[in-house]
């Protein structure tokens, strides 16, 4: 009996120590923030930055759908890229079976080999 006794009061013991070292930066956080912290808030690393980028209008991992574009030399088509050059896939018609493959360079803006379309290249930062 005088052993369990012994053992609970080491437990609270051993309790009281842990709350004052560990939890109290925890509880002046929570007390701090009005409610349950938001994604935004409490994402950091490659998650906080691509987060910021998003906010900026940038889309850093490609997830957003792409813009339209003319195709013109005025209004080419924009493809970015993390190198200097990339293979893009013409679908020259909208109802065509077939894809005309190139590899696009990074400089002026190239056209595709079969219906004429243009196409830049435009260098794209990762945020890592
Ligand atoms: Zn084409």
């Amino acid at each position: 009996m005088a052993g369990r006794l012994l053992l609970l009061r080491a437990t609270t013991a051993a309790l009281q120590l842990r709350s004052n070292v560990a939890a109290r930066p925890l509880l002046r956080a929570v007390s701090t923030a009005k409610g349950i912290p938001t994604d935004e808030e409490q994402a950091t690393g490659l998650e906080r930055r691509a987060m910021q980028a998003l906010k900026q209008g940038k889309d850093p991992y490609s997830i957003l759908k792409p813009k339209q574009y003319a195709g013109t030399k005025e209004d080419p088509h924009i493809v970015p890229s993390i190198g200097n050059k990339r293979i893009v896939g013409c679908i020259c018609e909208e109802d065509n079976t077939a894809i005309v493959w190139f590899w696009l360079h990074e400089g002026e803006s190239q056209r595709c080999p079969s219906c004429g379309s243009h196409y830049k290249l435009v260098h794209h930062e990762l945020p890592h």
